[in-house]
């Protein structure tokens, strides 16, 4: 008989993690196809300590062709469209049927929604902008540095405030933050609303202590010049580096698999969608919580959601076994600047609201921070 085809769009987070659980489950029982445009991998975190200068992006980037040395077929090839009906994936270069579909496309960066919003060079959620803008955080001498989040949801909540942090440290060790002013904005009412009051308070009292200032409930809606333009007011800023929205892959939403614009998962547990046999996690899709939030979008979520639906698939593909279910439960590194981070832990499925764990700052945490990078890539790639 011939084996079983498992299609996994997607090689981040979701994807790896799905890829290696199905292969270690099944062995020969089923051919494992990994569709992603890029040939790499890096994680975002990369792009902090790039933008501080304290690593390069190259040290954390893995080409995603060793999968082939791991009895994972990977192809290179952007996805144009899913055909449920028939079964099928369409790439710009032909067409992959499947038995079984992981759908792990993460999330579209859209600066294009904000008008006039143009980031070259300053796209904090953008790899390929992460030495652009370590260079002008070492060459600016004074002005305004906003860090902008410019529209919501967006994945690692944290990560804008991260950054504040460490540009905070760069700016101060050359001497030149008296000069420069250097603050946040969002939308939302404060800094992490869904990890909760205690959350808030830390990020936002580190802010204080290290004169960032945080300007929350500001919704950009338009870039002129050097000027964002929120609902209500206008402000100027040397250098804007900007969080934009996210939406979508074009994909996943021509494919009907998402209702509004994410997909919303018919069995949480085991991550598959309303379609039998499609599955989808990470980024693309949106998990409500018992107090009306969202589960935020982070890698440690999209991992956990990726072993879920392989281990549902081998359950149907194989034999049933002791498989994960996906249960919410999840951490975040912050770091805080000067060599420390600290970890948000929470049951985020907890009713009836996520219940949330704040360490103190250390720089032990950071270390916890550097070894989940280092542990995966040794893993996965
Ligand atoms: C600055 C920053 C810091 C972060 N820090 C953390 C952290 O410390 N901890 C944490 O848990 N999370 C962190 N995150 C969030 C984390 O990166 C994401 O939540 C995670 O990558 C989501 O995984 P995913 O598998 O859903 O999607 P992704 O990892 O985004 O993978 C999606 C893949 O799909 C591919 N793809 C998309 N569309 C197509 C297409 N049409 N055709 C072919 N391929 C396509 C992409 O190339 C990509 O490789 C951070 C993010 C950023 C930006």
């Amino acid at each position: 008989m011939a084996p079983a085809q498992v299609v996994i769009l997607g090689g981040g987070f979701g994807g790896l993690a799905a890829a290696h659980r199905l292969r270690d489950r099944l062995g020969e029982a089923a051919a494992i196809t990994l569709v992603d445009r890029r040939d790499w991998f890096m994680m975002g975190l990369r792009i902090l300590w790039t933008i501080a200068g304290r690593a390069a992006r190259a040290g954390g980037t893995r080409s995603l062709a060793t999968l082939r040395r791991r009895g994972i077929r990977f192809v290179q090839d952007q996805v144009a469209g899913i055909d449920l009906e028939r079964k099928a994936v369409v790439t710009a270069g032909g067409t992959l049927p499947y038995d079984a579909l992981v759908v792990g496309l993460g999330a579209e960066l859209r600066p294009d929604l904000i008008p006039g919003y143009r980031p070259e060079g300053s796209n904090l959620y953008d790899p390929e902008q992460a030495e652009a803008i370590a260079a002008r955080v070492a060459s600016i001498t004074e002005g305004r540095v906003g860090i902008g989040i410019l529209g919501l949801p967006y994945k690692c909540p944290p990560a804008p405030y991260e950054a504040a942090f460490l540009i905070d440290d760069v700016l101060r060790a050359r001497g030149v933050r008296g000069r420069v002013e250097l603050e946040v904005f969002t939308p939302q009412p404060s800094s992490l609303p869904v990890a909760g009051p205690a959350a808030c308070a830390a990020v936002e009292g580190r802010l204080a202590d290290r004169a960032i200032a945080f300007l929350p409930g500001r919704k950009a809606v338009a870039v002129e010049g050097t000027e964002v333009v929120f609902e209500r007011d206008r402000r100027a800023y040397d250098l804007l580096i900007g969080v934009p929205p996210h939406r979508a892959p074009t994909p996943v939403k021509t494919s009907g698999l998402a209702t509004g614009e994410w997909v919303r998962l018919a069995d949480l547990a085991i991550c598959e969608t309303a379609v039998p046999g499609v599955f989808a996690v990470g980024d693309v899709t949106e998990v409500p919580l018992a107090n009306g939030m969202m589960l935020p979008k982070a890698g440690v979520f999209a991992e956990a959601q990726g072993r879920a639906a392989a281990d549902a698939i081998a359950d149907r593909l194989a034999q049933p076994g002791p498989g994960d279910r996906f249960d919410g439960v999840g951490y975040c590194f912050v770091e805080m600047g000067e060599e420390m981070a600290t970890a948000v832990r929470g049951r985020f499925l907890a009713t009836p609201e996520p219940l949330i764990e704040i360490a103190e700052p250390s720089a032990r945490t950071l270390e916890e921070k550097r070894a989940f990078e280092a542990t995966r890539l040794e893993a996965w790639l």
